[in-house]
């Protein structure tokens, strides 16, 4: 990883190889740009058969360029690519974007092409950006780059973008431009075969006047230091991000819980180990980017409620409260006061209503009391543009409150925007996030708060487990791959997890009737008898669970039932019957790129039907695992419910761990299922079992 990406934003000079005298062309769009947003180095076109591009003397190779170059564009067929990236090497530039398209992603000769590039490349240390990408933007006004074909030129402004996809990346840049918000950087990497994302986010963290940073990605090359690097980045400041494909279900056949529901959830949960606020609707996300950007982060969820209107704080409490965030009353002090300074009609309570009437003075003393009270961590305004008060200078009262106060202010703005330009040019100078809708501005208010929650969570330790013998859990591991087995044994499986005490029912494998009897007298009656097959996956579903046997009578017409439903040959497992208890599923799940995708669910109806469960990365720290017990809908159920004892949560959380360790001491599990655990009295206890390889 090199994040001093300084020639490509800040280029004293660009050249675009490929320049085209024909007005609809990408060779002749970026020069429009770079002029139009008034580039502060020199543009210098490239093409042999042309003297001059929209009055700019063209050159017939870099070569001839008279001044140092840092950035070149090559807009190029994908043949003569790796050739213009030798003579950028040559001349001495040090980035470059190719813009082109048709290479890794057309087939083996594209790949070849793009490894060409990629080495003359290397071999001067020129770093790409693409191919088959926009380009990127710094609006600083000493730069002015628009090294992109893009059509939206934004204002300066604080918060960057880098994307995956140049259309959703343009969709954003457009949105923050509608909503008169100013960009600072700009970066659409395409098939990204250089720079990586993790460079761009890397430096936009380290860019001063970058204060949030928008990300859209479908993949990542190397999620386990994009997790380590961004992971520093969100500790400073936010990154927002969205990604694509959650729906793709990835087709898996599976053979395990763990493989069907964790899908292809695991960007979130890269995002989430990252501290990284995740999205799933652009808009909310673009919302969240102003607020983030343009506000202090508030200290908690505690919301103040200042209002001209009432509907709109009906409907923002409503939406703030259903985000978790809660609406403090006023302090009798405050009240006290403002029952001085607002209008007879005014209501004065949390939310307080200064009613449509209210002047700047009346903002001003409501403003100044609110921000003042302790119990509040975050003002929410209601603003409609009433014809008959003095609007601008209400504005100018927001804009000064913003300034002086440590929190944060979101509006809900209601006007014509037209009609009150004056207003809303002041609101937006003095940087205050406005939305057309109270349930927008409360959302925004809400990712805020998001924030504040993973500036201020603990990122928990991963506890290291020295009472485990990894020696035996190697050796069964070596020995099923030497016999190119997939599906464990029970005799496996549940050795594997006594290596890592990971704590399992009394069990015994058996071949045949006689020896379940005895390993039966062995473990104790009541006993659960089990076929133990590598093809059966659902055991109960074909009639290859028996419980609560009590004898060797039970047993022997059990072990006969199984051997006429599944034919003879198998083995078989046989487990002390446990009491009923509550159910528990934890699994795990091979992941490309990062550790092991961990689940914990209740099991029963939760899993099966409602899919309730909670996902993380492995490894695990002892905080990650006790929220993904604490974030599972029937979480509530785990601490008891009407008498029924609760779920030892400390010994759940421990478990997760085990398993965590387990994982991610040996990659070669690809699934885990321990399903279900029971959980009876304080114990917990692995009942069923699974591990492919
Ligand atoms: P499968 O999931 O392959 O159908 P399980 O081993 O999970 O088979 O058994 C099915 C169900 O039988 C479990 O969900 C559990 O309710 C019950 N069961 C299994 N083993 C025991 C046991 N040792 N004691 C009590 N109940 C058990
Ligand atoms: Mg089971």
């Amino acid at each position: 990883m090199n994040d001093n990406l300084d020639h490509l934003f800040k280029p004293r000079a660009v050249a675009l190889i490929g320049a085209s005298a024909k007005e609809l062309s990408i060779g002749n769009v970026i020069i429009k740009n770079l002029l139009h947003y008034k580039f502060t180095g020199p543009v210098y076109p490239v093409n042999p058969k042309v003297d001059e591009i929209r009055g700019l003397k063209a050159y017939a190779s870099v070569l001839d360029i008279p001044g140092p170059v840092d950035l070149a564009h090559i807009v190029i067929p994908p043949p003569f690519v790796p050739d213009a990236v030798e003579e950028c090497g040559k001349k001495g530039i040090k980035a470059v974007i190719i813009n082109t398209a048709g290479f890794k992603e057309m087939g083996p000769e594209g790949q070849a092409l793009e490894d060409d590039f990629l080495a003359r490349a290397k071999k001067y240390g020129i770093r790409i950006v693409g191919p088959n990408c926009q380009g990127i933007i710094n609006s600083d006004p000493a730069i002015n780059a628009y090294c992109n074909f893009t059509f939206t030129y934004p204002q300066p402004g604080y918060i960057s973008v880098v994307a995956q996809s140049g259309g959703v990346g343009a969709v954003l840049m457009q949105a923050f431009y509608d909503m008169g918000v100013g960009q600072r950087m700009y970066a659409s990497n395409g098939n990204g075969s250089d720079v990586s994302i993790t460079e761009f986010i890397s430096y936009y963290g380290k860019d001063e006047g970058t204060r949030a940073i928008v990300l859209y990605a479908e993949s990542l090359e190397n999620p386990l230091e994009f997790i380590e690097v961004v992971r520093k980045v969100t500790a400073r400041k936010p990154v927002l991000a969205i990604t694509a494909g959650r729906t793709d279900k990835g087709a898996e056949a599976s053979r395990s819980h763990i493989g069907g529901l964790a899908g292809s959830i695991s960007m979130d949960l890269i995002f989430r180990k990252a501290g990284i606020l995740a999205f799933t609707n652009q808009e909310e996300l673009c919302h969240a980017a102003v607020a983030l950007s343009s506000q202090p982060v508030p200290k908690g969820n505690r919301v103040g409620i200042i209002t001209n209107t009432g509907g709109p704080s009906v409907i923002a409490i409503d939406e703030l409260v259903s985000c978790g965030l809660v609406i403090p009353p006023l302090s009798a002090k405050a009240a006290e006061t403002l029952k001085g300074s607002m209008l007879e009609s005014a209501s004065i309570r949390n939310p307080l209503d200064v009613v449509a009437t209210a002047g700047p003075a009346h903002f001003k003393s409501a403003l100044e009391v609110m921000m003042n009270e302790d119990q509040f961590d975050s003002i929410y305004l209601n603003f409609v543009t009433p014809p008959f008060v003095d609007c601008e200078n209400v504005a100018r009262e927001i804009a000064a409150a913003a300034k002086a106060g440590n929190k944060p202010i979101v509006c809900n703005y209601m006007t014509d925007k037209e009609k009150w330009a004056g207003t809303s040019k002041i609101l937006n100078e003095g940087g205050i996030p406005c939305f057309d809708f109270a349930e927008t501005a409360a959302r925004a208010m809400y990712s805020l708060v998001r924030y504040n929650k993973i500036l201020s969570s603990e990122k928990g330790t991963v506890r290291i487990f020295n009472d485990v013998s990894r020696g035996n859990v190697a050796r069964i591991l070596d020995n099923a791959k030497h016999m190119n087995r997939e599906v464990l044994t029970a005799n496996e499986v549940y050795s594997i997890l006594e290596a890592y005490k990971i704590p399992v029912t009394p069990w015994k494998v058996a071949s045949d009737v006689k020896e379940v009897v005895y390993n039966a007298t062995q473990i104790g009656y009541p006993v659960v008898v089990k076929v133990d097959s590598e093809t059966i996956i659902h055991k109960s579903d074909v009639g290859g669970v028996a419980v609560n046997l009590k004898n060797s009578g039970e047993i022997q017409a059990a072990v006969e039932k199984m051997k006429t439903a599944l034919g003879g040959g198998m083995k078989f497992l046989v487990q002390k019957f446990l009491k009923p208890g509550r159910e528990l599923i934890i699994g795990a799940k091979a992941s490309e790129g990062t550790g092991h995708i961990l689940m914990f669910g209740l099991g029963g109806i939760f899993v099966e039907v409602l899919k309730d469960v909670a996902f993380a990365i492995s490894p695990v720290s002892d905080t990650e695992a006790m929220e993904m017990i604490s974030s599972i809908k029937a979480s509530a159920l785990i601490d008891g419910f009407r008498g029924e004892k609760g779920i030892n949560r400390e010994k759940a959380t421990e478990v997760i761990q085990r398993v965590s360790m387990l994982c991610a001491d040996f990659p070669a599990i690809r699934e885990l299922d321990l399903n279900p655990l029971f959980a009876i009295d304080d114990a917990i206890c692995a009942v069923d079992a699974r591990i492919i390889l």
